[in-house]
């Protein structure tokens, strides 16, 4: 049995708003305040949660972050009329659009309105054809944080073999498209499943890194990994109240030489790169440096 390493987002994330707070203050003396701006539209609770976190995190290195709520009968119009006044707006460095959007308005349709120039959640057509290509502009943040995870604690992806499982549109299918950008942070051989993936096990065994991006409680047993692999688990269920992730932890950190724990795991990283895009969005709109 291997003792693993424990791939701690919660510390990692600390240490990105400190080094962003700093980026912060030096944008301050230039007079630039970052801006962000969050369109919340409907009830969802989930949604609730995750913006009052971003507007927390937001505050406490100095970014100006505003909500702006439209009721859950709010038509495409109205939500498309606060996307171009903010891609005009020059207080607005960066805004992101939470999703889900309530059932009638098109999520596609409405990324397609975000100014790839304001668009720090990396999930418009534009942004994600641009990495799908190998020309990223923002990328988005859940699968850029699990890189810089890895990254900050010395595992490097380029040149191994990496299994990602699922497909989605927020995590496995751009984080695959990072993956095989070329530079230290890509280079990696890259297999994706998904539910038509026949013995998934075997595939998973494969694996010298294994991301898990599903929404299936334990969906992944020791018995499915390699001793030593380094496992990602970027899943969130909620059973009996209690958060878990699509990772058995119990069985597979026994076999792994490195295991995010769920909570406490990507889901702070996602927050700490959306800051982490503001800031450089705020950086480019001032004339300084590239990250
Ligand atoms: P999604 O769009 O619903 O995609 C889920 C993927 O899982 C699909 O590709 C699906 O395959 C695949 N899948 C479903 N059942 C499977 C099975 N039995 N075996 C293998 N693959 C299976 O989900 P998502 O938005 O990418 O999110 C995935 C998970 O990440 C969710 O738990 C979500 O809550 C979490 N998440 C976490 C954060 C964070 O900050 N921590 C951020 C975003 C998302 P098909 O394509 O064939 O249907």
């Amino acid at each position: 049995m291997i003792q693993p390493l424990i791939l701690d987002g919660k510390a990692a994330a600390k240490v990105i708003r400190a080094e962003l707070a700093r980026r912060v203050a030096e944008l301050e003396v230039r007079g630039v305040k970052p801006g962000l701006r969050i369109l919340l539209v409907g009830s969802d609770p989930a949604s609730q949660v995750y913006v009052s976190s971003k507007e927390k995190a937001s505050a406490g290195i100095g970014v100006s972050a505003c909500v702006e709520r439209l009721p859950e009968s709010a038509s495409f119009a109205d939500v498309a009329g606060v996307i171009e006044s903010w891609n005009r707006d020059p207080a607005v460095h960066g805004f992101i659009v939470q999703l889900p959007l309530p059932r009638g308005i098109d999520a596609y349709a409405v990324l397609k309105l975000v100014s790839p120039a304001r668009d720090v959640d990396g999930l418009s057509p534009a942004s994600l054809g641009a990495l799908a290509s190998g020309r990223p502009g923002f990328m988005p943040a859940t699968p850029l944080g699990i890189i810089e995870l890895l990254w900050r604690n010395g595992i490097t992806v380029s040149g191994k073999r990496v299994v990602v499982v699922g497909r989605g549109e927020l995590v496995g299918r751009p984080l695959a498209s990072m993956l095989l950008l070329h530079g230290e942070r890509g280079d990696a051989t890259v297999t994706v499943c998904h539910s038509r993936t026949p013995d998934l096990g075997a595939v998973c065994r494969t694996a010298e890194i294994l991301v898990v991006a599903v929404g299936r409680a334990r969906l992944v047993t020791g018995a499915m990994v390699s001793e030593g692999v380094v496992v990602v688990d970027a899943g969130t269920n909620s059973i009996d109240g209690r958060l878990v992730g699509d990772v058995d932890f119990a069985t597979v950190a026994p076999r792994a030489a490195a295991i995010t724990p769920v909570p406490g795991g990507v889901g702070p990283m996602t927050v700490a790169m959306l800051l982490a895009n503001t800031v450089k969005a705020a950086e480019q709109a001032a004339g300084k440096r590239e990250l």
